[in-house]
């Protein structure tokens, strides 16, 4: 058993507390590798923003878990090395599958761990998510649940279509759960692929799709029932059309992807929308940059010197989240 304390990370109760009551949001940036994990560390710390490093259980057997635990750990010696005295790191499992998968997670050293039964029926949602949030409050572990179903595709989870969550379930869930978040679908949506061309409109000058937009009815509806309470948008990546068009013309195929728009985000973030999921943006950041950088020199073979631009783009890109769409710079609770 690793408390996560002494790894030095923080669970995700005060943070959300101060992002609901400054009416800004919480970045949750997945990770799996170690350029992801120094230009998160590095774009949180210089801006002093509490963050999420997210991982899901694909990444979790992509890097090792016992790894994983020690690049955590590092992170939190790398973000006071880079002058964040108190640095609010959260470790939170993406999309927790069973209690087995949770309870690992906790007993790894997790400080949050998400338990996603939204493709269960109501009632087994319920059970299983108190399962996972009575074990893990014993150790201060924080957790976050899912009501409603996301379209889109991530590592193991696939949906082909969404279901808005019914404001009218939310108390019940939550009282009955204890969980600490819910994450609801509003019209987000996993993956570069977030809606089909069918489900947009297209701009008559670019050519470009331009998304439907999210259900603030039904966001403002959960609020009323349960004011206060921290709200997670998963599926928040906004799929810059510069990146895409960088791949695009360096070998890359990717047609018609779409994301969620900036202002939509930004807007969401002033309301009890505490935590935001953003994990494409930072693949696309990344395969941009490789492909350039590749294209530009075929000579090239040190991966340092093509990873090392894609760390710069991804550190880039994470600042300008923090900064410009959640307003969770120079928020640390120092
Ligand atoms: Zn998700």
């Amino acid at each position: 058993m690793v408390d996560y304390k002494s790894l030095g990370l923080v669970n995700t109760r005060e943070m959300f507390k101060r992002a609901i009551n400054g009416g800004y949001a919480i970045p949750a940036f997945n990770f799996n590798n170690m350029e992801q994990l120094q230009a998160i560390i590095k774009a949180s710390s210089d801006l002093k923003s509490p963050v999420i490093l997210q991982v899901s259980k694909g990444a979790r057997n992509y890097a090792n878990a016992t790894l994983l635990r020690y690049m955590a750990q590092g992170a939190v010696a790398y973000a006071k090395e880079l002058g964040c005295e108190h640095p609010e790191i959260a470790l939170h499992l993406d999309h927790g599958d069973s209690f087995e998968t949770c309870k690992s997670c906790v007993d790894y050293g997790f400080s949050s761990v998400m338990i996603d039964g939204s493709s269960l029926p109501y009632e087994e949602n319920i059970a299983l998510t108190k399962k996972v949030v009575d074990y893990a409050h014993q150790f201060d572990v924080t957790v976050e649940a899912e009501l409603g179903v996301l379209a889109g595709v991530e590592d193991d989870v696939v949906a082909a279509e969404s279901h808005y969550t019914k404001p009218e379930e939310v108390i019940d869930f939550a009282t009955r759960t204890g969980c600490d978040s819910l994450a609801i679908s509003i019209g987000t949506s996993h993956g570069a692929y977030k809606f089909t061309p069918e489900q947009c409109t297209r701009d008559p000058k670019t050519g470009k799709l331009i998304p439907p937009p999210l259900a603030f009815d039904v966001l403002d509806a959960i609020m009323e029932k349960l004011p206060g309470f921290p709200i997670v948008l998963h599926g928040s990546s906004s799929v810059p059309q510069e990146y895409v068009d960088i791949i695009n013309e360096h070998g890359g195929k990717l047609p018609d992807a779409v994301g969620i728009p900036e202002e939509q985000l930004r807007k969401a973030s002033k309301s009890a929308v505490c935590k935001i999921n953003i994990d494409s943006d930072s693949r696309l950041a990344f395969t941009a940059a490789v492909r350039k950088t590749l294209a530009e020199k075929p000579g090239e073979f040190d991966p340092r010197k093509y990873c090392g631009p894609a760390r710069d783009e991804m550190e880039k890109m994470y600042k300008h989240k923090i900064t410009d769409v959640l307003g969770s710079d120079n928020k640390l609770a120092e």
